[in-house]
This record gives structure tokens, C-alpha cells and sequence, in this order.
């Protein structure tokens, strides 16, 4: 039997924290429980260009703005198995609903390495190549095999192998042409057998020092990362929020000699032929970093963050989003794009 209910609150399904109430949803634990919902009559109201069906992971990079009228699946698929082994590499199959840092908790703990960095991401595996998750100078690309989900529109499965995902910075297919209308039910996954630590990134390096740490386990690093997000992000359970509000926009060679006249002491990080500038600085910068609202905020110890303090809506934390996204136009001439779905 699949669960299913009818107007009902959403606010135990987004890390934002806000209450807004759903005609239909649906929770799918299981690929053969599909069948079921597509012939669910709840599922007929759902459109042909899918647009009032919502596919929901733990909610962890969405702000629901609005009731949602239409149809909402949470995909909780369970399990990971083995599929090959050799004495360099193993590669996995984990279901959608699979907990991400419980992923990583797997991997760390057999010593596959690959995902370390990504200690303590929220959300789950399937939703991982939708934006492509990323830290401290990994991305999931980096390990996905293929992804495999059901196509909605010719109502057939369809695996998609790394390349064909068109991976790119917080970005992927599933983003644009298969936004909506792919639902994620497994990702491959390949991790490595020999460690190669990336501690370049964010103070792992600096982390692991402070712990006379000189050749790091992959334990050791994944403990080093859930330190140091611990002490930077707000934890959603006791403060929403759905981690970095806005991507870091990414500039040429050019606009940066510009920038860098007019702002000498802009930040910025070099990626092969271009250069991200960090959001969070340019926010802080705008004189947003601990603003509040009501209940919408900047948070205080990183600008990136926006925060509900309790009993925001999503309207006013959009509103927020917006506001800082002005600001900063109007004094960077940079456009920030929300990294967070907007719904
Ligand atoms: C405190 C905090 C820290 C964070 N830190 C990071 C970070 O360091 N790096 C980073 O990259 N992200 C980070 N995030 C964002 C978030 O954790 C990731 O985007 C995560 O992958 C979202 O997973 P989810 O299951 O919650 O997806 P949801 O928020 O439920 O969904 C996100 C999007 O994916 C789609 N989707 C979800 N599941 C599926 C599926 N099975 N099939 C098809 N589409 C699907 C949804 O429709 C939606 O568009 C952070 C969030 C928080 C709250």
C-alpha cells in the first residue's frame, strides 16, 4: 500500500521550516510503488508539462513560497549494494531516498574514498546530481556513474550515464531539460580504494593541524569537514534554513581586471579559465550579514546563509533574497543567482 495524503502540511518536509499545506502527497519507498501513484486518481490532475508535480528529496534546497496546488512525491528509496569490486575501486548502487551523509558515513567507514569532503551535506543521493552537490573542492560528478530514474512523458525508465548528466558548477540536466519530469530513484556511484586527500580547500588542512593530524584517515578528513561546517552553518534543526541561498557567480578574465578596479580588495577564487567570485562576501559587503526582518534573516556568521527564525513564509524570504540580490546589483554591477529552488 502506498501512503498518501490529502492537505496536508509540508512543513515536516523542508529544512526552511515553513508551513505550507500540499493537495496531494505521495511518499514512494519503493521503484515498483510507481506504478500505483501514476494511477492514483489524485495523479490525474498532474498537467502534461508536469509543472504542478513537485519532487521532494528531505526539502533541504527548496523554499516553498506558496500552498502548493498539485502533486507532491517524496522519494525516500531505500538501500545500497555492491555491483563490482576490484583491488582499486568499488562501485555502488544507492536508492534515492538513500540519506546522503549516511552515504558518506558508509563510505568513510570501508575506506572509499571520494566523498569525504561532502561530510554533513544534507538531502539525500538522488537528489545529489540534481545540483550537483558540492565542498571544500569536490563535486558529486567526481563519482557518479549514471543515474537512473523514471522518464514520465514516454512513462519509461532511463539511465544516464556521468557525461549525459551534463554536470557542470551547482548545475546539471535534471535542472533544465529533465527538471521535473525525471524522478530519481537510483545513482551509481564509483569510490576509489586509494586515498587522495583533497585538503586544500575551506581549512581542512589547517583543521586537521590543530589536531597534530600529518597523514589523515579518510575518517580524520570527514570529521575535520563536519567541524568545521558545524562551527559556519546553522544546523536546520534548530534554525531553518536551506544552506547557500545564492550560487557564487562565476566571471572571465576581463570583468575581473574590471571589478578589480573599481573594488581593489574583491575576493575571488581562479576555476580552469575563470573566476568565482564568493557571494557571501559580496553580500556582506552590501551590509546584509545579520540583517533581520521579522523572521527572515542573513544569518550571522555567514551571509550566504538566509535563515528562518520561526515563523517566516517563504514570500518573506524570498522578498529578503530579492532585496539582497538588488543590493548587490546596484553595488557590484553582479548579478547572484539563487542556488535554492525557488517553488
Ligand atoms: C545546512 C545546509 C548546508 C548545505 N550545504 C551544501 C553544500 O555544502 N553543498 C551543496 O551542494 N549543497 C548544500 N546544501 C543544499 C542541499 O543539501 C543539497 O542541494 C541537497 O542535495 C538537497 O537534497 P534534498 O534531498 O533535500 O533535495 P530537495 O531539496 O528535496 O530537492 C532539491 C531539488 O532536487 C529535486 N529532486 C530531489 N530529489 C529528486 C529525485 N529523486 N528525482 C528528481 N529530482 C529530485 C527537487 O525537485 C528539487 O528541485 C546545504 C543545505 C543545508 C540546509
Amino acid at each position: 500500500m502506498i501512503r498518501y495524503r490529502k492537505d496536508t502540511s509540508l512543513l515536516p518536509f523542508n529544512t526552511f521550516g515553513i508551513d505550507v499545506k500540499a493537495d496531494h502527497l505521495f511518499h514512494l519507498r519503493d521503484r515498483g510503488e510507481l506504478a500505483e501513484i501514476l494511477a492514483h486518481p489524485a495523479f490525474r490532475i498532474v498537467s502534461e508539462d508536469m509543472s504542478n508535480m513537485l519532487i521532494l528529496g528531505q526539502g533541504s534546497n527548496i523554499l516553498l513560497t506558496h500552498d502548493y496546488s498539485g502533486v507532491v512525491i517524496r522519494n525516500e528509496i531505500e538501500g545500497i549494494r555492491l555491483l563490482e569490486e576490484n583491488e582499486d575501486y568499488v562501485v555502488l548502487e544507492a536508492g534515492a531516498g538513500v540519506i546522503w551523509q549516511d552515504m558518506v558515513a558508509y563510505a568513510v567507514s570501508r575506506n572509499l574514498a571520494g566523498i569525504e569532503n561532502l561530510t554533513l551535506i544534507p538531502g539525500t543521493v538522488g537528489a545529489a546530481p540534481v545540483q550537483n552537490i558540492g565542498a571544500y573542492g569536490v563535486e558529486a560528478a567526481g563519482v557518479i556513474v549514471s543515474v537512473t530514474g523514471f522518464h514520465f512523458a514516454t512513462r519509461g525508465w532511463l539511465t544516464l550515464d556521468n557525461k549525459e548528466c551534463r554536470f557542470g558548477y551547482r548545475d546539471s540536466i535534471f535542472k533544465h531539460e529533465l527538471r521535473n519530469r525525471m524522478l530519481i530513484t537510483s545513482v551509481v556511484l564509483k569510490l576509489s580504494k586509494v586515498l587522495r586527500p583533497q585538503l586544500g580547500y575551506g581549512g581542512i588542512r589547517e583543521a586537521l593541524a590543530e589536531r597534530n593530524i600529518t597523514h589523515p584517515s579518510l575518517m580524520d578528513i570527514s570529521d575535520a569537514v563536519a567541524r568545521i561546517r558545524r562551527a559556519k552553518l546553522p544546523d536546520p534543526a534548530t534554525l531553518g534554513n536551506a544552506g547557500s541561498f545564492f550560487k557564487n557567480p562565476v566571471v572571465g578574465e576581463k570583468e575581473l581586471e574590471t571589478l578589480q578596479r573599481s573594488f581593489p580588495g574583491i575576493r575571488y577564487f581562479r576555476q580552469d579559465e575563470l573566476y568565482k567570485i564568493p557571494a557571501g562576501w559580496l553580500i556582506e559587503q552590501a551590509g546584509w550579514k545579520g540583517h533581520r526582518h521579522g523572521d527572515a534573516g542573513c544569518y550571522d556568521r555567514q551571509a550566504l546563509v538566509l535563515v528562518n527564525y520561526g515563523s517566516a513564509t517563504g514570500e518573506e524570504i524570498l522578498h529578503l533574497a530579492e532585496e539582497i540580490k538588488r543590493s548587490v546589483y546596484e553595488r557590484f554591477g553582479i548579478n547572484i543567482e539563487a542556488e535554492v529552488n525557488i517553488i
